[in-house]
């Protein structure tokens, strides 16, 4: 792969864009600036990889909009050595940004293909701390709680309960919280064991988070 002088200069463009739409965190400005994201576009095109856009990645879903990456990035309040469980891997490009600030990031994916293909491309671009795993966000990874960050990047229509649980207290979660269609961007701080306060963010529209993994059918 390679991060040529146009790819550069049309990163920098997009960076004074976000900070032009609001973005204050340099941490998150700056982990975007030096992580190419066309390395997560097959390379025919590449060319769209540096527009405010989300793309298609396959299996019907996207890989979000580079100022909603920041945006929900920012709200995350990311530091090195944080534990961060993300649910939604897709392309992997948000994984590796949080790694990319020096988190630790633990990513869940129901669709087998993008699981695949991210556990495999991720550690090629140089994002060594972050863990792949195939299955169903809504559950998280007990096995691995507690986590001090978790970000939802897919429409959730409540907040599951078993993620608070995996929240450390004083953690935050943030997630887009409502329909299909309209969903306001949320941030969870749990307060105590069993508490946690809310505040809202702004309208977003995400893919859904939906139950279980692509290949639970039932009872078989
Ligand atoms: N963070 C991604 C974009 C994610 S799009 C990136 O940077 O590219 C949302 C992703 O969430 C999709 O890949 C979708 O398959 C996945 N998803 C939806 N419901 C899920 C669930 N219950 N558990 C895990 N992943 C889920």
């Amino acid at each position: 792969m390679i991060d040529s002088f146009k790819h550069k200069g049309l990163r920098k463009q997009l960076i004074d864009l976000l900070r032009h739409k609001g973005i204050r965190d340099e941490r998150v400005l700056q982990a975007m600036e030096s992580l190419p994201r066309h390395y997560f576009f097959d390379s025919s095109f590449h060319s769209f990889a540096y527009d405010d856009k989300p793309f298609p990645i396959g299996a019907g879903q996207t890989i979000s909009q580079p100022y909603t990456v920041a945006f929900q990035t920012e709200l995350l309040d990311v530091n090195k050595g944080d534990k961060i469980l993300e649910i939604g891997t897709g392309s992997g490009y948000q994984a590796c940004i949080l790694a990319q600030m020096g988190a630790r990031v633990y990513s869940i994916e129901r669709i087998k293909s993008l699981y695949l293909k991210a556990k495999a491309f991720v550690p090629t671009v140089g994002c060594t701390h972050v863990k792949c795993f195939y299955g169903d966000g809504y559950k998280g990874l007990p096995a691995y709680a507690p986590f001090s960050k978790i970000l939802i990047t897919a429409a959730a229509p409540y907040i599951p309960d078993a993620l608070i649980q995996q929240l450390t207290v004083g953690g935050i979660l943030v997630v887009p919280l409502g329909s299909a269609d309209v969903q306001v961007m949320t941030r969870v701080t749990k307060t105590q064991e069993g508490a946690y306060r809310t505040e809202d963010h702004g309208y977003f529209r995400f893919v859904p988070l939906l139950e279980n993994k692509e290949d639970d059918h039932g009872n078989h």
